[in-house]
């Protein structure tokens, strides 16, 4: 069997050119005689391999010199306590709850201090982005929070929040590398790269130098300080060293294909001719409010839960793979990353008009 069209949420679709080239210097790198994996990551040839990962990524992204780039591990959620543990200096911070994401970082963050709910969606099932235009910011606050991309809800932020002159920090994993960013916005940017960039295993962390400081809540464990990490360049223990390598090879892809303008073009037109074919359809509807609708994942249903798994059914054995919604929400999900070819979706949609053909009572 050849590769299906996975439009699985996370781990997710990775550049087959990027596979390709992984495999085939998969026994011997670049003349080393062995593979990344076996490779010490104090080795000149690792430490090229992360110091261009790191490069490509400040490319692409224009990263101002006053931010670090980290790559860390634990996954994003190690992200929700390490996050109040070094910025919390008032033990207090605003969180913006638009899905679950959010809501677990909201609930870490009430371990180590004050989190102050200041905005939700939860009314509506986080079908929509709260007006975030003058929120109840507490003076104290050390920080504003939000989910940017609500990969189960998908929900996008298309306005940042104002955050009365707060440090905003923003959880992109699900959107990470989808369009340009003006990082000099955030204090810090982060996400799991499981989504759309590279392996499980590996969370990269874009944080303004200033917010780097010795002076962490007491009890913070070394290696959820952001400053040993900034201090040793990512390499104060063995990174996630395969994992950083393939990201690397994401950004070369990226940077190959016309940097994050070019990759925001194509997937606004990815996306467009899903969410054009679920405004017309009969059968199918977004669950969505058309201004608040994420580029990558699209969640839709039929209205009938039957029909939804038989379609989830029927779907997967013509080569189309994780469409089923999130195990909270129902339904269906289509994630459409950076690496979902555009004929996927197109065959999608001509799977669904046909899916649509042969179920819709009339
Ligand atoms: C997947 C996801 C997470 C959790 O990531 P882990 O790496 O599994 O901890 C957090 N936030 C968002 C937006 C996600 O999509």
């Amino acid at each position: 069997m050849g590769r299906v069209y996975n439009f699985s949420a996370g781990p997710a679709v990775l550049p087959e050119e990027v596979l390709r080239e992984a495999a085939a210097e998969m026994l011997d790198y670049r003349g080393t005689g062995m593979s990344v994996m076996e490779m010490s990551h104090r080795s000149g040839a690792y430490e090229e391999i992360i110091n261009t990962a790191e490069k490509d990524l400040r490319e692409l992204m224009s990263i101002p010199d006053n931010y670090k780039v980290l790559f860390l591990q634990g996954g994003a959620s190690q992200q929700f306590a390490m996050i109040p543990m070094n910025l919390m200096k008032n033990r207090k911070a605003a969180y913006i709850i638009t899905g679950q994401w959010a809501k677990k970082a909201y609930q870490e963050a009430g371990i180590y201090g004050e989190a102050v709910a200041v905005a939700s969606s939860a009314d509506k099932t986080f079908s929509y982005i709260p007006d975030c235009s003058d929120l109840p910011i507490p003076e104290d606050a050390d920080y504003v929070y939000i989910c940017e991309n609500n990969t189960i809800y998908g929900t996008k932020f298309w306005q940042l929040p104002d955050t009365k002159g707060k440090t905003l920090v923003s959880d992109v994993s699900s959107c990470f590398l989808s369009e340009p960013v003006d990082v000099a916005k955030y204090g810090v940017i982060y996400g799991g790269v499981q989504k759309n960039i590279g392996p499980a295993g590996v969370v990269i962390c874009i944080i303004r130098e200033d917010l780097i400081t010795e002076d962490t809540l007491p009890g913070t464990p070394t290696m959820l300080k952001y400053k040993i990490h900034a201090d040793n360049g990512s390499m104060y223990n063995t990174p996630p060293a395969y994992g950083i390598y393939i990201c690397g090879k994401v950004f070369q892809w990226l940077k190959k294909r016309g940097g994050l303008a070019a990759m925001k073009e194509y997937n606004e037109k990815k996306a467009k001719i899903l969410y054009d074919f679920l405004d017309g359809s009969s059968l199918f509807h977004g669950t969505v409010e058309k201004k608040d609708r994420s580029l990558m994942n699209v969640p839709f249903v039929t209205g009938s839960g039957e029909l939804d798994a038989k379609f989830v059914k029927e779907a997967k054995a013509a080569g189309f793979e994780n469409l089923k919604g999130h195990r909270t929400v129902g339904g269906m999900r289509a994630s459409i990353y950076n690496a979902m070819p555009l004929e996927g979706v197109e065959k999608l949609v001509a799977f669904m008009r046909k899916f649509e053909a042969e179920n819709l009572v009339k």
